[in-house]
């Protein structure tokens, strides 16, 4: 008997065999394309700017944008294609409208080359010629993430229609084999969930579920009557389980428990595929009626790793490359094993792979029939010719659709098409012998995962490094990733605990003694007004002098307390954020009206400041020397100021409160923090946090009251040296100023850290790629209702771009799910309490009467302090609407001439705090880098959600006084520095070299 690796070689030895009888280049269109895609397979960074000019091209409209895009992009490269793009440059400048226009055309030709058709009819000419070649098909629509559910509607009708149209003009085509033609309808459909529905979260499945289905139950129906194949196509990791069960809830729904004729995608690239295949298989059992599985490896393994090195998770796609073929070979088995009640399908241009699934149906004895092998249109047509050639079946991929929604979808094949590691560059650029082709990937893994190091972003330790920058060497907390069911879980069952608990009192915390009274504040959730979350207590002077005295007597031994020691109370800390982690989520859910996802963010910013801190300290703390010279010594180092008032606001209400008071504890201060009057429980939360970590007593303090009497107390008291603030204007400039004024018997001039608030400006380019900016510009607007100090406020619109961009913006604000943050999947809660409801509708009936409202939502839940997510447009830069700080859910929107004249209203308020821009002009974006005023910028992302470390945040101007919270710098504002110098020289002697970096200057020295 041949062994299976011998039967592979063998089968895969005759594809190849067929291949190359008709031998075709890996790109079958010549000429521009051909010289492309050889020029990026040698030079990397001409690849990324190739494809993202490629990206941009559809959407530019005239000869000049296109020559200018091209000359950004290009002329400034050193590599074998600029000579030729300086003759395009010249030549366009000559004759612009010759040259563009067939720059433009070659462009869309590459794209044409992988979209089977613009539209039904079209396609229906490709699919016919495909049929006389026995090819089979299945049709897919591009453009996959809708912003809104208008254009989720349009999907819909289009993909009802595009069936409708396929079922018509193929009703007398038949089967190419002739044999078991029921388990492959001629029709063939493929679908993405996405494209569906526009609010699809993670966090809630069951409302994905809810409006996906209702779309798909009449195509479903439809395709029944039809005799047509619906197979749901498997995008992004988030979407995979709400995909999956989607897919089994529907097609066990009585009307479609016994259709055979629905298929779903399994990725082999995944770690959980086969525990996902082998479920689905339970299920398909127990429904009895077969279903079909596409096996594919996957077609988003950039975007995945990319994003898990963003988010700090690991990634869920195996990192090496033979591993997903090894998978891949694995589940093939499984589908054949299970041949009984699964269709299965192969989608892979890889021979090793292809021949691989030939020789186990063979092993098992399935027929050829019984199966087929799936490829993408435009790709690999010498192995499908040899396929169809082998007597198996094969159907084509066939994307239908414009090519600027199709851009994703381009850019994803000209990735594979260019990978290093994939197989279609391997055989047909770089004729890789057949041998080394089809071994066996098993072989292929390297046992030490390797492949892990080259990861983005994925540093492992976070040791203080005393020369990279701090985010280089610090690695963030990974996000709670609400994918998981078990994720859902927790957080539902830590919101039914924490909703047991409500009503709840907490105490003061002086000198580490609990102090509770009767003078009582209640803390309200702003979704349901008459619950009451917490209690806090209420401190008077007294309480806030005691406080005072405490912190001032722990000062005088925490001061000389080691850096190692402080820095470890802050990573138990981390430690214990992180166990608590949901309970205080569902904590900020039911006190502030913060979403899941953005409780959770705000829970791991808190570890992040704990844990970027201590490294952070442990950096700052080793005196450093300033110069060698011989004889001398002098080192720099840095001493506590003394106590430390932290005040801070109620929208970060954990993560803000804990940056400040752990950047004072860190730093040898005694802290006294004041948590907002509308977040007293999420500061009472916090300080058990350090209480359990071992926060000797009098070192952090907790004082719960009013800014109006407390507050102001301690910003002028002689005893507190520094006061670290993060809040309003109004707020901040009365601390300023007061703090300015020395008081008797003070000893150090006061400190202050003031961050305040922005009139964030987001830059529309003409050239901007819309779907991010719709879907950026909503959440950066309207995430948690608007009131996060980096919130967007004004989007500034170039004319050129405003009806484009306007036509999607409203339909998607239109779309946004307002509701009770409890339930998972809201992104549009209530406002804080009622003054700030009232002002809020205040803002939008000055707005109403200055500018146009273009859209407010129609409905908010009757209870609680919701308000309509509203937009503004024909905003004139002086309106109020334009300048004030408004702080909730109001969108104000101008519209502006040019580049200059958005920079000019972009900057032409009293704020510096966020900004952004989107466009695709490299220059343009160089410009606005230079040119927008605002301590964070971000370029074609939204312009909130700074993370620790990577985006150390604040402002200037009347946002602040230029402090980075998350920075390397920022303990400095807790730190006087000082020098020590001594003359180390006796009689003339001298030591050789000091060292670089010394001990603490601790005395008595702590033992070791
Ligand atoms: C008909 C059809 C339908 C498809 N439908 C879907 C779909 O619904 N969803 C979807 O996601 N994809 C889908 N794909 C795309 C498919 O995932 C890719 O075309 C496929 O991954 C390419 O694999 P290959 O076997 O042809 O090539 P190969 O060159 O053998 O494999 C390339 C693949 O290996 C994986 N890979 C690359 N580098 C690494 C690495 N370092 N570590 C681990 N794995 C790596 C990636 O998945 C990459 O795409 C479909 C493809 C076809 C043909």
């Amino acid at each position: 008997m041949r062994s299976l690796q011998s039967d592979v070689e063998q089968r895969g030895a005759r594809i190849f065999e067929l291949v190359d009888k008709h031998p075709e280049r890996l790109f079958s269109k010549a000429g521009f394309y051909q010289r492309l895609m050889a020029f990026s397979m040698h030079d990397e960074r001409f690849k990324t700017q190739l494809f993202q000019f490629v990206a941009v091209l559809p959407s530019l409209r005239g000869s000049s944008e296109i020559i200018q895009h091209l000359e950004e992009y290009f002329s400034d490269d050193n590599n074998g294609f600029s000579p030729l793009v300086g003759v395009g440059i010249r030549a366009a400048r000559l004759v612009p409208w010759i040259s563009a226009p067939v720059l433009r055309w070659n462009v869309s030709e590459m794209a044409r080359q992988f979209i089977a058709g613009r539209n039904g009819n079209d396609v229906i000419a490709t699919l016919r010629k495909r049929r006389t070649q026995k090819i089979g098909f299945t049709v897919d629509v591009l453009g996959e993430a809708v912003v809104s559910e208008t254009e989720a509607d349009e999907h819909a009708a289009f993909y009802g229609d595009l069936l409708e149209k396929l079922a018509r003009e193929t009703r007398e085509w038949t089967d190419p084999l002739g044999k078991d033609a029921e388990l492959f309808p001629v029709v063939n459909l493929s679908v993405k969930i996405s494209a569906l529905y526009s609010q699809i979260s993670p966090a809630a499945p069951a409302d994905a579920i809810a409006h996906v289905s209702s779309k798909l139950r009449p195509l479903f129906r439809r395709a029944r009557e039809l005799g047509a194949f619906i197979n749901v196509d498997m995008e992004s990791y988030a979407l995979k389980n709400t995909t999956l069960e989607l897919f089994k809830t529907i097609l066990t729904e009585p009307e479609f428990k016994d259709w055979p004729h629905a298929g779903i995608v399994i990725q082999a690239y995944l770690r959980d595929s086969e525990a996902d295949l082998r479920d689905l298989i339970e299920w398909g059992r127990a429904r009895g009626t077969r279903f079909g599985v596409r096996l594919v490896k996957g077609a988003y393994w950039d975007y995945e790793t990319t994003k898990s090195g963003q988010n700090g998770s690991n990634p869920p796609v195996f990192l090496q490359k033979p591993e997903s073929d090894a998978n891949f070979e694995k589940l093939t088995r499984v589908l054949f094993e299970n041949n009984s009640v699964v269709t299965p399908a192969f989608g892979s241009h890889n021979v090793r792979s292809i021949a691989h699934a030939q020789a186990v149906a063979d092993e098992l004895r399935i027929d050829r029939s019984r199966f087929e092998f799936q490829l993408l249109y435009g790709m690999a047509g010498p192995i499908k010719r040899a396929l169809v050639k082998m007597g198996y079946r094969v159907r084509e991929y066939c994307p239908v659709g414009e090519l600027l929604p199709g851009m994703a979808y381009l850019v994803r094949r000209l990735l594979e098409n260019t990978s290093n590691e994939g197989f279609l560059r391997a055989k047909f650029a770089e004729n890789v012998p057949a041998k080394e082709l089809l071994r066996d990937p098993r072989e292929l893994i390297k046992p030490d995962g390797s492949a892990i190091d080259t990861l983005k972003g994925s540093s492992h330790k976070n040791g203080a490094s005393l020369n990279a920058t701090a985010g280089h060497s610090f690695r963030n907390a990974p996000l709670v990733s609400f994918i998981y069911k078990d994720s859902q879980d927790k957080m539902q069952s830590a919101l039914h605990e924490v909703r047991k608990r409500l009503g709840e009192k907490y105490p003061l915390y002086i000198g580490g003694e609990k102090i509770l009274t009767d003078n009582l504040t209640p803390s309200v959730n702003p979704a349901e007004p008459t619950q009451i979350v917490g209690y806090g207590t209420e401190a008077s002077i007294d309480e806030a002098e005691r406080a005072v005295k405490a912190a001032r007597a722990a000062f005088e031994k925490w001061r000389w307390t080691s850096v190692e020691e402080r820095a470890q109370l802050l990573e138990r800390a981390a430690g214990i954020l992180e166990r608590r982690r949901y309970e205080l989520s569902a904590v900020e859910v039911f006190e502030v009206g913060k979403s899941w996802s953005e409780a959770d963010g705000d829970i791991r910013e808190a570890i992040d400041f704990c844990t970027f801190y201590a490294q952070q300290m442990r950096r700052l703390g080793r005196p450093k020397l300033t110069q060698q010279v011989p004889g001398e010594e002098s080192y720099h180092h840095y001493l506590p100021r003394g106590v430390a008032f932290v005040i801070a606001p109620w929208n970060f209400p954990i993560a803000i409160l804990c940056g400040m008071a752990a950047a004072g504890v860190v730093t040898g201060n005694a802290v006294i923090m004041k948590p907002s009057e509308q977040s007293i429980v999420c500061g009472a939360m916090l300080m058990q946090v350090f209480e359990e970590a071992g926060v000797p007593p009098g070192v952090l303090n907790f004082l719960s009251g009013h800014g109006s009497t407390i507050g102001a107390h301690l910003v002028n008291h002689k005893d507190v040296d520094l006061v670290a603030f993060t809040g309003s204007r109004e707020v901040g400039l009365k601390i300023w100023e007061s703090a300015g004024i020395t008081r008797p018997g003070q000893r150090e001039l006061k400190r202050v850290i003031c961050e305040m608030g922005g009139k964030n400006a987001m830059i529309v380019d003409a050239d901007a790629d819309l779907d991010e900016t719709i879907m950026y510009s909503i959440y950066a607007a309207f995430g948690f209702q608007g009131q996060k100090c980096s919130a967007l406020s004004r989007l500034i619109l170039l004319e050129e771009n405003y009806d484009r961009v306007m036509e999607r913006l409203i339909p998607a604000a239109a779309s946004l799910r307002v509701g009770n943050p409890a339930e998972p999947g809201i992104m549009v809660g209530p406002v804080i309490d009622e003054p700030a409801y009232r002002r809020i509708l205040e803002y939008i009936e000055i707005g109403k009467k200055e500018a146009k409202l273009a859209y407010q939502a129609k409905e908010v839940p009757p209870h609680g302090y919701f308000i309509p997510p509203t937009i503004f447009t024909d905003v004139k830069p002086n309106m109020r609407v334009a300048r004030e700080e408004i702080f909730g859910p109001v969108l104000s929107v101008l519209k502006v001439h040019d580049l200059d004249e958005a920079l000019e209203v972009a900057n032409g308020t009293d704020y510096a705090l966020t900004g952004g821009f989107f466009s695709r002009s490299p220059d343009n974006i160089e410009r606005v880098k230079a040119r927008l005023e605002a301590g964070n910028i971000y370029i074609n992302r939204s312009c909130t959600g700074a993370i620790v470390g990577r985006h150390p945040f604040g402002g200037f101007k009347m946002s602040g006084s230029g402090t980075k919270a998350g920075g390397e710098d920022y303990l400095l504002n807790f730190l006087v520095p000082r020098v020590v110098t001594e003359n180390t020289s006796r009689h003339g002697f001298a030591p050789e070299k000091s060292p670089e970096y010394r001990d603490e200057f601790l005395w008595p020295k702590p033992r070791q």
